[in-house]
C-alpha cells in the first residue's frame, strides 16, 4: 500500500480546516482515521504467501502515531499540515494514550516482532486480547505504590482499531462431553456449554516504507444476545461472566497463580484465534493437509499452549481427520518460545479446573499424554530420570511447558545462555528425546521505534555520517567504527546526549518539580520491579555512596543522578517494599545538604513505553544487574546500548552477547557467573552472613534498615534486612555487592576521561545493530517458520 503524500496532505488539510473541537485528541483521531481509510482501500492481501500468526497474551506497543507515520513515510508531511493549522505536532502525538496490553519485556517483544515482520515484508498477524483495562497506572503516595485502572480506550474510542462484528467467533466453556459411535469412529459432542462471543478488533501494522500492511487482532469477550425466555437477572449475570474474560490484564509477569479467570482468558484467545485462522484458510486456500506449508503459529511463552489441544479438537472433532493426521498437522505448524526458567513462573494448571472449564480439551490433553508416555516407554526409559519427569499430567496438575514442548516442532530460548540452560537443565529430558527441536533466537528490539522514533537527534547525526543504509540494514551501524578517534564526531555525540538529558530534565521538572543535575551521570535502572532484577543492589550502592558523602566526600568525583522506574505486581509484597525503600532513601538523600551536587535519586512513577522513549536516549549508564542465570534475555539492555549508554551488568541473558560484540573493555561487567549461581543453588553453600560480617560498608548500609533512621514503613525495611542477612539472600545481592561497587568505581573513573567514555559509547552504538528485531525475525522466518 502506498499513500500518496500530496493526497494525504490535501485530505488532512480539508479535515483540519473545519475541525471542531480544535483539540490535540481530535486532530489525532482525524489523522488515524485517514491513515486507516487509506490503508483499507489499499489492503495488500498476498494470499499465496505463508502466513505467520504470533499468539501472545500480551502486546505492549505504546503509542502508534509516530511509528505509523514513520513507517508510511508521512511523518514530515503530517507535521507540516499540523503546523499550518496551528497545532503543535508533539502535543498531538503525545495525546495518544499508550496501549499497555502487556506487563513488560514479553509484551514489548511481541510489539517489536510485529513491527519487524511488516518491515521485512512477511505476512504476520498478532493474536491477542482486547483488555478493557491494560496494565495499571502507578502512583506513589506516602512511599507506597498505588494502582489505578488504565482506561486506555477514551470516550471517543481507540483511534487505531476497527471492530469487525461480522467476523465474530463462538468460544465454548464447560458443558459435558457426550461420546457416540459413528461407523468406526468415536465422536465427541459438548452438551450445554457456556457460549461466549469473541469479537475481533483489528489494528493495522505498517511495514517500513514497503507497502506491507499486517494486523494485530485483539479479541473482546461478549455475551450471546438475550433470548425472550431469559430473565433480566439471569441475563445480567451471563453478560457479566462473559465480559469479565477480557476485562483486565493480569498485572504479573513472573508468578503463576492458578486463577480460573486466567485459564478462561487463555482458552478464549487460542480458541477464537485458531477458529478464525481456519475459517479464513478454508475460504481462501487449499486442504487441511497443506496447512503446515501455508501457516506458522508461534506461541509466546506457555500462555497460549492450549492452542495445541484446541487445534487437535477442531481437526478431529469438527473436520473428521484421524488423530494421526491431525497430530502431524499441529506438530508441523506450532512452535514455542520459552521466556523463563524460574519455577514460580511455570504454569501448572490443576486438572480439576481444566476438566470443569474445558472438558473436551482435557480429554485431548490426556490422549496426547498417553501417546507420549507410550512412545517413551517404547524407546526405553533410561533417558528419563523418572516417569514423573516426562508426563504432561502428574499429581493432578498439567505441566504446560511439557505440553508445549511435545506439541511443537521447535522450541526456542531468547538468548544463548538462556537456551543452553533450558536445554541442559529445565527441559533436559525433553532435549535428549527431541534434540532437533531445541534452538536459540536471541531477542531484539525495533531500531525504528527505539532509535529513529525515540532519538531523532542521534538518528540524524548517524545518517549524516554514514548515510541512510543502516535504517534498512542496522548492522551497517558498524560503519560508525571509523569515527572512534574523530574528535568532532565524539564532541557531537556528547552534545546530543546532553540535549537528550536536558529534554528529560525539563520533563521531570515540569512533572515533579525536581531539578536534575544536568551534568551528572544519568544512571538508569528501568524495568519491572523484581527480586532477581536487583533494583535493591543498585540501592545498596546508592546508600553506600550516601555514607561516603558524609565520611569521605572527596571520593565522589563525578555527580550522579540515579533514575529508577518500575512497577511492582500488586500482589508482590516484597517488590512493593523495595519501592518504599527506594522512595524513602530518595527523599532523604535529595534533602540531605551533604549530598548536594554529588548524588541525587529519582523514582519516576508509572514507567511505561512512552516514558522509556524519553528516558532511554538520556541514559549514560544502563543498569542490567540481574542475578546471573535469571534474566532470560532482557531487551532494555539493547535499547540503551543503541542509544549510546554504557552498560554495567552481570554475565546474564543478552548482556553476554553484548560483551561478545564489544568486548568487556567497553562494558562494566561484574558479579557471579551463571554456573556459580546454579552451583550455589544446588549445594546450598552460600551464606550471606559470612559476607555481611566481613564487609563494614554493608554493615553500615544495612544497619539503616533496622535502626529507624529511615523515614517510612519500618516493618518493610526490616523485612528487607532479614531477607538479605538472615533469610539466605535468594538473589545473591551481598555476594555481588563488592564486585558491583568496584565496577561502579570504574564507571566514575572513566567518566573523568570524557574522550574515552565517548569513544566507548560510539563503539556500543556501532555494534547494536545486531540487536535489531529485524535480525531476530529473519532468523525465526528462516529457521522456524520456513517462510
Ligand atoms: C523494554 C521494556 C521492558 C523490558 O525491560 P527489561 O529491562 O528487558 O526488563 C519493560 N517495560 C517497558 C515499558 C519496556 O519498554
Amino acid at each position: 500500500m502506498t499513500i500518496n503524500k500530496d493526497r494525504f496532505k490535501k485530505a488532512l488539510s480539508k479535515q483540519l480546516v473545519n475541525a471542531e473541537p480544535r483539540t490535540p485528541q481530535h486532530a489525532l483521531h482525524t489523522i488515524a482515521s485517514l491513515v486507516k481509510e487509506f490503508s483499507e482501500s489499499n489492503e495488500s492481501k498476498s494470499p499465496h504467501k505463508k502466513q505467520v500468526y504470533y499468539f501472545s497474551m500480551e502486546f505492549l506497543p505504546g503509542r502508534f502515531i509516530e511509528t505509523n507515520l514513520l513507517n508510511l513515510d508521512l511523518l514530515d508531511s503530517c507535521k507540516e499540515v499540523l503546523e499550518t493549522f496551528q497545532y503543535e505536532p508533539t502535543e498531538v502525538f503525545q495525546s495518544e494514550l499508550d496501549a499497555a496490553l502487556g506487563n513488560g519485556g514479553l509484551g514489548r517483544l511481541a510489539a517489536c516482532f510485529l513491527d519487524s515482520l511488516a518491515a521485512l515484508g512477511y505476512s504476520g498477524h498478532g493474536m491477542g486480547l482486547r483488555y478493557q483495562y491494560g496494565l495499571f497506572k502507578q502512583k506513589i503516595n506516602n512511599q507506597q505504590q498505588v494502582e489505578l485502572p488504565d482506561q486506555w480506550v477514551s470516550d471517543s474510542g481507540y483511534a487505531w482499531e476497527a471492530r469487525k462484528p461480522d467476523q465474530a467467533i463462538v468460544v465454548r466453556f464447560g458443558g459435558s462431553v457426550h461420546m457416540s459411535q459413528h461407523n468406526d469412529r468415536l465422536t465427541f459432542h459438548l452438551h450445554n456449554p457456556e457460549e461466549i462471543i469473541a469479537v475481533p478488533y483489528q489494528i493495522p501494522i505498517f511495514g517500513y516504507k514497503n507497502n506491507q500492511v499486517n494486523d494485530l487482532t485483539i479479541w473482546r469477550a461478549e455475551s450471546t444476545p438475550a433470548t425472550s425466555d431469559i430473565t433480566f437477572e439471569a441475563y445480567a449475570s451471563t453478560k457479566r461472566k462473559a465480559e469479565e474474560i477480557t476485562e483486565f490484564l493480569y498485572p504479573d509477569d513472573s508468578h503463576y497463580d492458578g486463577k480460573v479467570l486466567r485459564l478462561r482468558q487463555q482458552y478464549f484467545l487460542v480458541s477464537a484465534g485458531i477458529q478464525s485462522i481456519l475459517v479464513d484458510y478454508l475460504q481462501n486456500e487449499g486442504t487441511l493437509q497443506e496447512i503446515p506449508s501455508k501457516i506458522a503459529i508461534q506461541i509466546n511463552d506457555t500462555h497460549p499452549t492450549l492452542i495445541i489441544p484446541e487445534f487437535m479438537r477442531l481437526l478431529v472433532d469438527e473436520h473428521d481427520l484421524s488423530w494421526e493426521e491431525a497430530w502431524s498437522i499441529v506438530l508441523s505448524t506450532v512452535s514455542y518460545t520459552n521466556h523463563t526458567l524460574m519455577n514460580e513462573a511455570l504454569e501448572k494448571w490443576p486438572v480439576f479446573l481444566v476438566k470443569e472449564q474445558l472438558p473436551r480439551i482435557f480429554l485431548i490433553i490426556e490422549e496426547i499424554n498417553r501417546r507420549h508416555c507410550l512412545d517413551v516407554e517404547y524407546r526405553g526409559l533410561e533417558e528419563w530420570e523418572s516417569l514423573n519427569d516426562l508426563s504432561i499430567v502428574t499429581d493432578d496438575v498439567i505441566h504446560m511447558a511439557r505440553l508445549a514442548v511435545i506439541g511443537s516442532h521447535t522450541i526456542n530460548g531468547v538468548a544463548k545462555l538462556h537456551s543452553t540452560i533450558l536445554k541442559d537443565e529445565l527441559l533436559k529430558s525433553f532435549s535428549i528425546r527431541f534434540p532437533e527441536r531445541f534452538t536459540n533466537k536471541t531477542n531484539g528490539i525495533s531500531h525504528r521505534q527505539w532509535l529513529l522514533n525515540a532519538n531523532p537527534l542521534l538518528t540524524n547525526f548517524i545518517t549524516r555520517l554514514i548515510g541512510e543504509s543502516w535504517k534498512e540494514n542496522p548492522v551497517n551501524l558498524t560503519k560508525l567504527l571509523k569515527y572512534t578517534d574523530d574528535d568532532a564526531v565524539l564532541d557531537e555525540l556528547h552534545a546530543i546526549k546532553q540535549q537528550n538529558k536536558q529534554r528529560l530534565a525539563h520533563k521531570v521538572f515540569a512533572k515533579t518539580g525536581h531539578q536534575i543535575m544536568e551534568h551528572s551521570i544519568f544512571d538508569v535502572h528501568i524495568k519491572r520491579l523484581h527480586g532477581y532484577k536487583r533494583q535493591l543492589l543498585n540501592l545498596l550502592h546508592v546508600m553506600y555512596l550516601w555514607d561516603l558523602c558524609h565520611d569521605k566526600p572527596d571520593a565522589i568525583k563525578v555527580p550522579r543522578t540515579f533514575i529508577f522506574g518500575a512497577k511492582a505486581a500488586p500482589g508482590y509484597l516484597y517488590a512493593k517494599r523495595i519501592i518504599s525503600l527506594i522512595t524513602s532513601v530518595a527523599s532523604q538523600i535529595n534533602e540531605d545538604p551533604v549530598t548536594k551536587g554529588k548524588i541525587q535519586v529519582l523514582f519516576l512513577p508509572n514507567y511505561n513505553v512512552s516514558q522509556a522513549e524519553l528516558i532511554i536516549p538520556a541514559a549514560d549508564i544502563s543498569e542490567q544487574i540481574s542475578t546471573a542465570s535469571k534474566e532470560a534475555s532482557g531487551t532494555g539492555n539493547m535499547k540503551m546500548m543503541m542509544n549510546g549508554a554504557l552498560t554495567i551488568g552481570t554475565m546474564d541473558g543478552a548482556n553476554i552477547e553484548m560483551t561478545d560484540l564489544v568486548s568487556t573493555d567497553h562494558f562494566f561487567d561484574f558479579g557471579l557467573r551463571a554456573q556459580e549461581v546454579l552451583a550455589y543453588e544446588q549445594n546450598g553453600q552460600y551464606d550471606p552472613r559470612e559476607v555481611f560480617h566481613q564487609d563494614r560498608r554493608l554493615q553500615k548500609v544495612l544497619h539503616r534498615l533496622v535502626n529507624g533512621s529511615l523515614k517510612g514503613d519500618q516493618v518493610a525495611f526490616q523485612d528487607i534486612y532479614y531477607s538479605l542477612v538472615e533469610n539466605g539472600d535468594e538473589y545473591f545481592l551481598l555476594k555481588d555487592f563488592g564486585s558491583y561497587v568496584q565496577a561502579q568505581n570504574q564507571v566514575q573513573e572513566l567518566y573523568l576521561t570524557p574522550r574515552t567514555w565517548q569513544k566507548k559509547c560510539l563503539i556500543n552504538i556501532s555494534h547494536s545493530g545486531y540487536f535489531s528485531s529485524d535480525r531476530t525475525i529473519a532468523e525465526y522466518a528462516k529457521e522456524i517458520w520456513h517462510l
